[in-house]
């Protein structure tokens, strides 16, 4: 499967459906479909950068531009007692999407380590 055919991309596309919590020209962020907190919401670049290993220097700004949204999006959606962001990078990492996302967790305690 190529990058651009993965769901991340069908998603950005509205070629399937996703719950969209925020978007703007460079990133979407929605609900995860399997939830593993109380809020567990996913960011994305629109640039298809299959991994963290895959972003290059000239993604300086679009990544600073993730993490800042992904303060963002956890204070919209309540979190002020503090989340988890989680960015699952191969297949050690347990990365199941070959598209760059930012898990954002939150709503219970988180434990450490994870698994
Ligand atoms: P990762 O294991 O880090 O690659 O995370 C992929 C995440 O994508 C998992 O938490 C899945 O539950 C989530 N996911 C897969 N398909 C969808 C979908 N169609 N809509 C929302 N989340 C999805």
């Amino acid at each position: 499967m190529s990058n651009s055919d993965t769901i991340f991309s069908k998603i950005i596309n509205r070629e399937i459906p996703a719950d969209i919590v925020y978007e703007d020209d460079m990133v979407l962020a929605f609900k995860d479909i399997s939830p593993q907190a109380p809020v567990h919401i996913l960011l994305i670049p629109k640039k298809p950068i299959p991994k963290l290993d895959d972003a290059v220097p000239d993604d300086h700004a679009l990544m600073g531009h993730l993490l800042l949204k992904a303060k963002q999006v956890a204070q919209e959606a309540g979190l002020e007692n503090g989340y988890r962001v989680v960015i699952n990078n191969g297949s050690d990492g347990g990365q199941t999407v070959d598209h760059l996302h930012i898990h954002i967790l939150g709503g219970r305690q988180m434990q450490w380590p994870p698994g």
